[in-house]
């Protein structure tokens, strides 16, 4: 394929260009003064801790995870979970019915979703037998009108990252956006692509709290990025979408550094054991590697073993039906009393 330079306004939906977007009431108003009368925006002025509308800009989140990301505010854009930001992308950049994007299963599931829900081509190229991006194929099947290549690293639910070499290769000679979904980033000891960002133009890098940081709960998805992408994501974002009860605990827990340190070291240390115990199973087959906080394993009959498990209680993701993982079961990383539970209880079946 012809790479010609990365250019965003080619890339942008016509539409999403030309719209001025909503403007909150607030939004002139970023200093939230004591003194200041605000009869602007229909609430209720009664104090309940949340009668007011939330920052739409979520000043302050940002500049925490700006600071500890060592990256600017304007690099930043936070989504109603990662599924949200994933949604933004295909909004802002992919034509329905016209565009296309690339995705390396077996992968995350909602690239697809997202895809169907908005009307863009999913163009599938399977990974290699020890789950890489096959760079070349993946190549060859961008055409001009490919906007994103989804790259999930650390993978679900392979739990493998992708080589460095390989996920270059695609940012230098792909025009489009190549998005490298970094969920589980904090449990591998490979770099995050964050500190890239002001080399490649074309790169966005999504994380969450929803996974290391034990926050599943309040949905909050971070995308980082060119201040370029990140202004057109503002640009078709809901106004209000994280609301001012994630904003203050995300906030709080992001401070927690220690602890956050602590639970992750922990679910290392709880994989490795886990991941000997698996291998000792007399129907687990094979064992992979992982950098994320689940371990994805080959058995002698996924389905079987499912419906084993459950009946004694542990329900287990069965991915036997995605491509390249026949008979596979992914355990995610409990506690160490579950994790006993989980072995004990495979050892009996
Ligand atoms: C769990 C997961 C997410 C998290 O999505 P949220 O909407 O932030 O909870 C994103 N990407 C991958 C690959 C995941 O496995």
């Amino acid at each position: 394929m012809k790479t010609i330079p990365f250019d965003i306004n080619k890339l942008v939906r016509p539409n999403v260009a030309k719209l001025k977007p909503y403007s909150s009431a607030r939004d002139e108003f970023k200093d939230f003064d004591a003194e200041m009368v605000f009869i602007d925006a229909n609430e209720n002025p009664f104090s309940s801790d949340v009668n007011r509308y939330p920052d739409p800009q979520q000043v302050r989140l940002k500049s925490e995870l700006a600071g500890q990301k060592n990256v600017r505010v304007e690099n930043i854009l936070l989504g109603n979970g990662s599924d949200e930001v994933l949604d933004l992308l295909y909004r802002a950049f992919c034509e329905p019915a016209q565009d296309n994007i690339l995705t390396l299963p077996p992968t995350y599931g909602m690239y697809k979703v997202l895809a169907e829900v908005n009307n863009v081509e999913n163009r599938e190229i399977l990974l290699s037998k020890d789950f890489q991006p096959r760079v070349e194929e993946v190549l060859e099947k961008v055409d001009d009108h490919s906007r994103i290549i989804f790259l999930c690293s650390p993978n679900n639910p392979t739990g493998n990252s992708f080589s460095e070499g390989h996920v270059k290769a695609l940012l230098e000679s792909f025009n489009g956006l190549v998005v490298v979904d970094e969920a589980y980033i904090d449990f591998s000891d490979k770099e995050s692509w964050l500190s890239r960002l002001d080399i490649y133009p074309n790169l966005v890098v999504t994380q969450t709290l929803s996974k290391a940081y034990g926050l599943a709960g309040i949905r909050l998805g971070i995308c980082y990025a060119s201040p370029q992408i990140i202004a057109v994501l503002n640009k078709i974002k809901p106004p209000y979408n994280i609301n001012e009860l994630t904003q203050r605990r995300a906030l709080e827990r992001l401070r927690e550094t220690d602890v956050i340190f602590y639970e992750i070291h922990s679910i290392k240390e709880q994989k490795e054991e886990l991941f000997k115990s698996l291998l000792q199973v007399n129907f687990v087959e094979e064992v992979y590697p992982s950098d994320a906080n689940f371990i994805l394993a080959r058995v002698d009959d996924a389905n079987k073993r499912y419906g084993q498990l459950v009946e004694k209680g542990i329900v287990v993701r069965n991915r036997t039906t995605q491509p390249l993982c026949k008979n596979c079961l992914r355990f995610t990383v409990g506690t160490p009393g579950e994790n006993e539970k989980l072995i004990k209880t495979l050892n009996l079946l």
